[in-house]
C-alpha cells in the first residue's frame, strides 16, 4: 500500500487557526503579538521568504515590521537596530533573514538578539536551552518536523530515529527534539560510510541534506515514517526533496511531500514561537542574558 502523505499545508492551516485565536486573545488584552523581520541586501529568494513571513503574520493577526536595508548596510548599524528592537515592547520576535552580506558576521548578529525574542531559536543560548531541556524557542524547521510526526499519532518512545544531516539549524536540533521525545537517535552526515545501514534500522527517518535521491526505497524499512526536509531542484527545475518520493512511497507508512510537507510548517512554527513569546513576555521590556554570567543583562541593551 502506498505511504500516507503527511500534509504540511493542512496541518499548518489547523495550527495557524489556533495561533490566530491566541493572537486575538492577546490583542484584546492589549498585547498584540509582534514580529520584526530584517533583511539586508537584494537576494531575490530571501526577499520572497520575508514577504511570505510578513504576509503570514497579517493572516494570523500579528503586528509585523519589515526592515529592508541595502547590501552595504554596516554591521554596527544592524546591531543597533537589533538593540532597539530588543527593548521595543511591541515586538516579541526578531528574525534576521540569512544569508547576510559577507561583511556582516551572522554569529554576532544572531547573538545580539535577545534570547526572549529569538523566535528562530538560532542563538547559542536557545541551543543550550534545547540541550538542557529548558523552555525556550525551538528552531522552526525541526519543530515543524516534530509536529508532522506527532500528526501521524506515532509514539516515538523507544523507537529508532535516524537524522541525516547535522547542521545547527536543522539536523542537530532535530536529533535533540527526537531524543526529548524518547526516541533512540542516530545522526548521520557526510562522513557516515554506509548511510543505508543506519536508515534501514530506522522507524523514523528525517532527511536534511540538500541532495536529491539521498534516501531511496532500498534504504527504508517497510512501514517507516519518512520526513523530507530537503529542498532541491530536479533536472526539469522542479522543486524536490532529498527522498526518492516515488520509490520510498512504496515502502514507507507515512511520507512528507516536497513541496507541501516541511516547507509550510517552518513559517507556522515561527508564528507559534512568536505567539508563545507574546504570551510569556506579556509585552514587557526583555533583556538578553550573557551565557557566562547566567542572568546579567547584556551591556548596552538593558
Ligand atoms: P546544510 O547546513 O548544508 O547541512 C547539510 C547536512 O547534510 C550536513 O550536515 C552534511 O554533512 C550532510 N550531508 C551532506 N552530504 C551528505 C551525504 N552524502 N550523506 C549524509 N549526509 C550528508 O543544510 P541545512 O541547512 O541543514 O538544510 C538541509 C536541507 O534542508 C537543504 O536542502 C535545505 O534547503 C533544506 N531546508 C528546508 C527547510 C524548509 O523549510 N523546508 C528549512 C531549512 C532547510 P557534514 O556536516 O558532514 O557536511
Amino acid at each position: 500500500m502506498p505511504a500516507q502523505l503527511i500534509d504540511g499545508v493542512k496541518l499548518s492551516q489547523q495550527l495557524r487557526a489556533d495561533i490566530a485565536a491566541r493572537a486575538a486573545k492577546l490583542t484584546a488584552s492589549g498585547r498584540q503579538p509582534g514580529l520584526a523581520v530584517i533583511i539586508v541586501g537584494d537576494d531575490p529568494a530571501s526577499h520572497v521568504y520575508v514577504r511570505n513571513k510578513v504576509k503570514a503574520c497579517g493572516e494570523v493577526g500579528f503586528h509585523s515590521v519589515l526592515e529592508k536595508y541595502e547590501a552595504d548596510f554596516s554591521e554596527q548599524a544592524l546591531l543597533d537596530r537589533i538593540a532597539a528592537l530588543n527593548v521595543d515592547p511591541a515586538i516579541h520576535g526578531i528574525l534576521v533573514q540569512m544569508p547576510l552580506p559577507k561583511h556582516i558576521d551572522p554569529t554576532k548578529v544572531i547573538e545580539a538578539i535577545a534570547t526572549t525574542k529569538d523566535v528562530d531559536g538560532y542563538s547559542v543560548l536557545s541551543a543550550g536551552e534545547l540541550v538542557a531541556n529548558l523552555p525556550g524557542f525551538r528552531p522552526c524547521t525541526p519543530y515543524g518536523c516534530m509536529k508532522l510526526i506527532e500528526s501521524t499519532g506515532f509514539d516515538l518512545r523507544g523507537k529508532h530515529a535516524v537524522v541525516i544531516g547535522r547542521s545547527n539549524t536543522v539536523g542537530k536540533p532535530m536529533a535533540l527534539l527526537l531524543l526529548q521525545a524518547n526516541a533512540t537517535v542516530t545522526i548521520c552526515h557526510s562522513a557516515t560510510p554506509d548511510l543505508g545501514y543506519h536508515t534501514r534500522q530506522a522507524d523514523v527517518i528525517v532527511a536534511a541534506v540538500g541532495r536529491r535521491n539521498t534516501v531511496t526505497a532500498d534504504m527504508v524499512k517497510p512501514g517507516a515514517i519518512v520526513i523530507d526536509v530537503g529542498m532541491n531542484r530536479d533536472d526539469a527545475g522542479k522543486l524536490c526533496g532529498d527522498v526518492d518520493f516515488a520509490g520510498v512511497s512504496e515502502v514507507a507508512s507515512h511520507l512528507t511531500p516536497v513541496p507541501g510537507g516541511v516547507g509550510p510548517m517552518t513559517i507556522t512554527m515561527l508564528l507559534m514561537n512568536t505567539v508563545e513569546s507574546a504570551e510569556r513576555g506579556l509585552g514587557k521590556t526583555q533583556e538578553k542574558t550573557e551565557p557566562d554570567s547566567g542572568m546579567a543583562p547584556k551591556p548596552g541593551i538593558a
